[in-house]
């Protein structure tokens, strides 16, 4: 070995301390790394905007253009799709809270929400001044399922697992009596347990709205729920709204676990049910010209003033 490599050589100390350098810096670059982003990732997020323009090329529903709409999202479900929505204005006073695809085989609800996020997004000079929130597929595991279902992928209706202070007493004995155990409206064994309800918990819990729209199909009505002091005013309102659109309003009540009863009843937030007539997708766009008018009307009124349902 010549005196030249001899010198180029580490000595012993000298690779312990390379050693050690090299430890720290792993150490340190393991330190800095970006937490694994939780609990949905930007890739988790694009394969789920890409199986949702999947369905809404099948579908036939070609105005739509998922990546134009600036999505969040919020938690992951046990399929590993995120829960996304749509906030759009300047105001974090009065929210309207949109909900679509609550039950994953109502196919229109998830258009007639994309439209509305749209709709916003190229009218933002109209909703300043407004806090409005659009959450288009509440249930995308039900949704996005080869043959679709109204459960999430845990077999539980997501509108019957809300906590509500009747669910321990009343949820699974009402499902076995009155829904006759039928697996479509399966509340679960406890509530709040799926992420789907958590997630309209969460959306509930951070943008306060004082108005929701949940959108279902087929049952064809107009129902709502709410603080029981504003229900008479709001009943004038929706009759009136009712006969412009031409669609029924039906008092269909609340149950364990559902919306109505956990924003409306306990929280008494104003939470109209929109029941289409039908789940045919190839009807989103009709529906949506039907209901336009009558979303826009509910965007506007005041929720907590009686006066304000004369017009
Ligand atoms: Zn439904």
């Amino acid at each position: 070995m010549s005196l030249y490599h001899k010198r180029n050589m580490p000595t012993l100390a000298g690779r312990g301390i390379i050693f050690f350098i090299s430890l720290c810096l792993i150490l340190l670059t393991s330190a800095f790394q970006p937490a694994k982003a939780w609990p949905s990732s930007a890739t988790e997020l694009d394969n789920f905007i890409s199986a949702l323009e999947k369905q809404c090329k099948k579908y036939g529903w070609n105005d739509i253009n998922l990546r134009e709409i600036p999505w969040e999202h919020h938690r992951l479900t046990k399929n590993k799709n995120p829960l996304i929505f749509a906030h759009y204005g300047n105001s974090d006073k009065n929210c309207v809270l949109f909900l679509g695809g609550v039950h994953g085989d109502e196919l229109p609800t998830v258009y007639l929400m994309l439209r509305l996020a749209h709709y916003i997004k190229n009218n933002g000079q109209l909703f300043n001044d407004r806090c409005l929130v659009v959450a288009p597929v509440v249930n995308p595991d039900g949704f996005l399922a080869n043959l679709p279902q109204r459960t999430n992928s845990n077999g539980i209706d997501a509108n019957r697992n809300f906590p509500t202070k009747d669910w321990h007493r009343d949820a699974l004995r009402q499902w076995k009596n009155k829904a006759r155990s039928n697996k479509r409206y399966y509340p679960g064994t406890r509530p709040a347990s799926e992420q789907e309800t958590l997630f309209q918990m969460a959306l509930i819990k951070r943008f306060s709205p004082q108005k929701i729209l949940s959108v279902h199909s087929p049952l064809n009505f107009f129902d709502y729920d709410g603080a029981s002091s504003d229900l008479d005013t709001f009943e004038q309102w929706m009759e009136k709204i009712c006969i412009e659109s031409i669609h029924p309003l039906k008092k269909y009540g609340f149950f364990p676990g559902s919306l109505g009863n956990y924003a409306g009843n306990e929280r008494g937030i104003f939470t109209l049910t929109l029941e289409l007539p039908t789940s045919n997708p190839g009807k989103g766009n009709e529906y949506f010209r039907k209901f336009q008018t009558a979303i826009m009307k509910f965007i506007n009124i005041p929720a907590k003033s009686r006066d304000s349902f004369s017009d």
